[in-house]
């Protein structure tokens, strides 16, 4: 709330300052907000340093709304100055799955449902991760609460035509070229969790990753190119069961990137919101986005402080049709019913904070989202 009426007061001193100079200003151009913001985010610069691009999986309008209710006023989502939607049908598909919403965000392509950073044709589509690796020579990095080899996660650094190829996903997370990746499934880098006898694990060591299994080693480590894997399986339980890992693996992740000369890019994902909406279970729901909301806070926090990164949440879809007929407003409490166990088509919201945040607001396709924070990050 503060920050709004902080945004709103700079404004109009600038635009007051800007009138008795009499420059003609209009407070809807690009130019102007970024001007107006400038007091906000002290970017003095065009490009933002540091992207940190925040998924929720299957997080639609009515899951914001639910825990902005039930945080009240220490909801995260009040942060963000600048909003809009994003529109997230596939290239063969009303309705889209993570695989086909994480690349169309991811890469800037509208693909097939189950594609993982692939073109219909077969061809390879770059993650913006990656670009900006090789461009810009930004250190990268995710974090999730799903397996590491999973959709979303998987359309930053993989290229597959279907989603359930995680042998091939897995081999291709040991070549990437991420610095920091932490999420669940150890088994699938070793023989056991595989239809293959490869042991990806190795590869990740000898490509000079420390290895790391359980929350508490992840927050006392130090080294700059990590890979944690913080449960054995892919399903690593609620966030009471991990410890709420995607916050704290969400401060070691900035941490760790925050200190390369270039900046960096950070993805990180509250992969159960969906599952919550799969099961038609609210607890799961509730839980999640309490996780989501403590780690908003993490990443917030630091953009506020740093002044030079540009933080943007959204989802790749909705997930189970939510709808909140009643509920109590002082009570923090929703009223919630599910239409269905699998995605909906709706439109999903966009929060952008930080310098060239004001761009994201209007109605955009999700491939929008990709062109534009590439572009703020000064490609094309
Ligand atoms: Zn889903």
């Amino acid at each position: 709330m503060n920050k709004l009426h902080i945004i709103a007061a700079t404004a109009v001193i600038t635009l007051a300052t800007a009138c008795t100079h009499s420059k003609p200003l209009t407070a809807t151009t690009p130019e102007t907000v970024t001007e107006y913001s400038e007091g906000v985010w002290h970017n003095n610069s065009p490009h933002p340093r540091n992207i940190i691009f925040v998924v929720g999986d299957g997080m639609g309008t009515t899951q914001v709304y639910a825990s902005i209710v039930a945080h009240h006023d220490g909801s995260q989502f009040l942060r963000f100055p600048f909003t809009g939607f994003s529109r997230t049908y596939s290239n063969n598909k009303y309705t889209t799955d993570s695989g086909a919403g994480g690349t169309a965000l991811m890469t800037g392509h509208k693909v097939n449902n189950r594609a993982i950073s692939q073109a219909p044709d077969g061809t390879d589509l770059p993650s913006f991760f990656t670009t900006l690796k090789e461009h810009k020579g930004k250190a990268t990095g995710f974090v999730v609460t799903c397996s590491v080899v999973d959709a979303t996660p998987a359309t930053t650094y993989g290229h597959t035509p279907d989603r359930s190829m995680k042998d091939t996903l897995s081999m291709q997370m040991a070549q990437c070229s991420h610095d920091v990746m932490i999420g669940a499934d150890k088994k699938q880098f070793l023989p056991e969790g595989r239809k293959d006898a490869a042991r990806p694990i190795d590869t990740l060591l000898q490509r000079g990753y420390t290895m790391i299994y359980n929350l508490q080693d992840l927050k006392k480590c130090n080294n700059d190119k990590i890979c944690a894997l913080l449960s054995a399986d892919d399903e690593p339980g609620d966030a009471n069961q991990r410890n709420y890992w995607l916050v704290d693996g969400t401060k070691k992740a900035v941490e760790i990137l925050n200190k390369h000369p270039q900046g960096f890019a950070l993805m990180v994902e509250g992969s159960q919101i969906d599952w919550g909406g799969h099961n038609n279970d609210t607890a799961l729901l509730f839980s999640e986005l309490d996780e989501f909301e403590k780690t908003l806070k993490v990443v917030l926090d630091f953009a506020e402080k740093d002044g030079n990164t540009l933080v943007v949440v959204t989802a790749d879809h909705e997930t189970g049709g939510l709808v909140l007929t009643d509920g109590d407003i002082k009570a923090g409490r929703n009223e919630c019913r599910f239409v269905t166990t699998n995605h909906s088509g709706v439109m999903v919201p966009v929060f952008a904070y930080g310098p060239g945040a004001e761009r994201f607001t209007g109605i955009q396709q999700n491939t929008d989202i990709y062109k534009k924070i590439i572009n703020l990050m000064g490609m094309k």
